[in-house]
Formats: C-alpha cells, structure tokens, sequence
C-alpha cells in the first residue's frame, strides 16, 4: 500500500531536540539527563524519540515496562534504559536477557533478579526507589540502609542508583515537594552516616526540573517537556523559568466532504447540534476510533486556512463535522489542524486538554494507532 492516511500525526523530531537542548540549559554540566519515552513516547513513537533523545545527548531511557525496554534493544538501541515501572519476578530473566535496568523496592525481587544474572552470567543494574510522597512504589526511606546492606550481599546485583518520584511539583505552592526532596536528602545522608557507599541519585519529572534547581541531584527524568508542553494541572503555577518549548506533534486532517445546510438541521447522533443559519458544514475522517475524545463533541475548535472553524455535533468514532460557513474559499481536501499551527493560528494540547478537563499528556498518549506518525526534521 502507498497510500497515505488523510489523518497523521506529524512529529518534528528538530523541535524535540531543542526541546531536550533547552531543558539542559537548565542543569549543571555533570547532570546527566534520562529522556522519558515510555507510553511509545508520549505517544510520539518509541524509537524516533529514543534516537533523537541520544543524538541530542541524552544518557540514559526512561521507560514504564519490561517490553518496552525490549522494544528498545530489539531496534538496535544500547543506550542504559531504565524499566521505572518496576518489573513481576516472572520478568527477571528477560530484563536480564535485554540488559535493561529496573526498579527494585523489596528484596526478594532484588534476590530473584541476582539469581537470574548469575545464571545468564551476567549482572544486573538496579535504581532502588524510596517513596516520598507517591503512595506508590517504593520503600519507607528508613528501610534504605537496611536494604544497602543485604543488596551488597547479592554478587551479580549493581546498585546504580537510588530515585523517588514528585507528586506535585507542578503546583504553584512548593511546600509538598520540598519535603519530599528533604526526604530524599535524608536518605542519602543516612547511607552516608553508615559509611555504604551512595550510588547516582535522582528524582526531577519536568516540573520539579524547572521550578526545583535542589531536585536535579545526578539526574533528571524528564518526559512531557520534551515533546513540548509543560503538561500543567489546574494547580499549576507558572515555572519560574520561561522555557521556549516547540510542540513536537501536530494532529491534522483534511476536509472530506463539504455540504450546504438551511438553517434548522439536526446534525450527527442524537442530534446535539442544530444549525442555526443556512451553514456550510464539513465532514473530516477523524473520530473517537483514533482518540479524539468523545468529550470534546461541541466543545473544541480546529483551524482551517489559518483561521478557527468550531466542531459541531457528536464525534463518531471515524467522522467528525466541522462549521466551516465563515471560512472564506473552503473546498475540500483542505488541510485541518486539530492541534498544532496553520499560518498565525494555533491550537496547542494544552487548550484540547483544558477543553475535555485532562492533562496534556493523555491528549498525546490518546492519539490512537490509526493515526500514522509522520516524521520531520
Ligand atoms: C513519567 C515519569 C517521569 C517524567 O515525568 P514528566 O512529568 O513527563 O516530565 C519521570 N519519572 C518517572 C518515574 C515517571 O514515571
């Protein structure tokens, strides 16, 4: 097949190198930086991201499961990846196998992962995660030095670092995260006190990057601000550095058929838009099936020839209609920006997550598998 998809996502890979080059303009220069490219990048595509991330100078992959690690060596990546998630025992042997490196909270998953890389005749590298304030994964961070002790008795375990997680860096108040980070300083002193030595250390997500300078430790994690948004929740603050992030995706499409309707049609399931004028209203193949949330359905604009055109009607799963009676020569086949620029016009994920009441990253994360990635830059 050689056609194309009217639908894409296109995905400036450019704009995610600056975006990583800007993020390093905020850190120290031994500070390494661990690109988070799990949930296939944001949604942006595993591999691309990885290999832009490494060429832009990233040190280590951050990823949330097993497989997806794997997916990373089976493309021909060697870079350190790092499984956050945590792994099953069941796993053990193929995060071994792989050369992946995982999270570990409790010993018997450190024992099982030891006995697996003495089998395979290797070792096996670990970031021990201490809970601060998740309530997720992790260990009490009194348990640490306990932990140090009986991991250093497992001969084919590394220890290459010990990493906890910011709930809430992003809000404009800064006291939780301050004391989760006074939290983590803790642990590191107590291993120091005992005199066990103290491996790399990290904890900042882009939130606690930009608005936290204490957080960046040995390394920062981050994700959404690579692909170019600051993913902010309805507590946010504005960072305290301005950042000059560029969007890496935009969603487009392109009109499929346009029909003139007098004033007074129903339009699309359940009829949940009537016109109010004699209206041109446009069809485009885009709908909940490739992740448009159904919640946007009269509540989200798209741009057609640089200019705002609203949605109307329910979205289906594969259509979805457009008003497009003010926009000036519209025909088909025109280009449609759901999120993204078109001339002076632009519609960022921020504005569509805002609209249907998420976060940024689900909008990226939601972009579904029919919709091609079309990479530039
Ligand atoms: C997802 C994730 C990150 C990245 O967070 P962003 O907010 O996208 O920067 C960092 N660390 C861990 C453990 C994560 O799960």
């Amino acid at each position: 097949m050689t056609t194309q998809r009217a639908t894409i996502a296109e995905i400036d890979l450019t704009a995610f190198k600056h975006n990583l080059g800007r993020i390093r303009s905020l850190l120290e220069p031994q500070v390494k930086i661990m690109a988070v490219v799990k949930a296939d990048g944001y949604g942006h595509g595993a591999l691309p991201c990885a290999s832009a991330a490494l060429e832009a100078g990233a040190d280590w992959l951050g990823v949330a499961i097993l497989d997806e690690g794997v997916e990373f060596r089976t493309g021909g990546i060697d870079a350190p990846v790092l499984v956050m998630g945590g792994i099953f025992p069941g796993e053990a042997k193929d995060l071994v196998h792989y050369n992946l490196s995982t999270s570990v909270s409790d010993f018997s998953l450190a024992q099982e992962l030891s006995r697996q890389a003495g089998q395979q005749g290797k070792t096996v590298g670990v970031h021990i995660k201490i809970d601060t304030g998740m309530g997720r994964l992790g260990m009490p961070l009194e348990d640490l030095p306990g932990f140090m002790e009986q991991v250093q008795s497992l001969k084919s375990l590394r220890v290459e670092g010990i990493f906890t997680h910011l709930s809430s860096a992003d809000e404009a108040d800064p006291e939780f995260t301050l004391r989760q980070l006074s939290l983590l300083g803790k642990s590191v002193d107590s291993l120091k006190l005992k005199g066990i030595p103290v491996p790399m250390i990290h904890a900042a997500n882009s939130a606690g990057i930009l608005s936290f300078p204490d957080s960046h430790w040995d390394m920062v994690r981050p994700g959404i601000s690579l692909y170019g948004t600051l993913g902010l929740s309805g507590k946010s603050s504005n960072p305290k550095t301005p950042l000059e992030l560029k969007p890496v995706m935009q969603w487009k499409t392109k009109i499929l058929k346009i029909r003139k309707l007098p004033k007074g049609t129903p339009l699309s399931y359940n009829r949940q838009f009537t016109t109010e004028r004699d209206s041109l209203i446009a069809t485009i193949p885009v709908g909940y099936g490739d992740g448009l949330n159904r919640a946007l359905s009269n509540n989200m604009d798209v741009l057609v020839r640089g200019q705002r055109a609203p949605q109307v009607g329910t979205i289906c799963m594969d259509l979805t209609l457009i008003d497009v009676t003010d926009i000036q020569g519209v025909q088909c086949e025109d280009e449609v920006v759901l999120f993204g620029q078109q001339g002076s016009e632009a519609i960022t994920v921020d504005e569509m997550a805002e609209r249907c009441g998420t976060i940024s990253y689900e909008i990226l994360c939601n972009v579904g598998k029919r919709v091609p990635r079309v990479y530039v830059g």
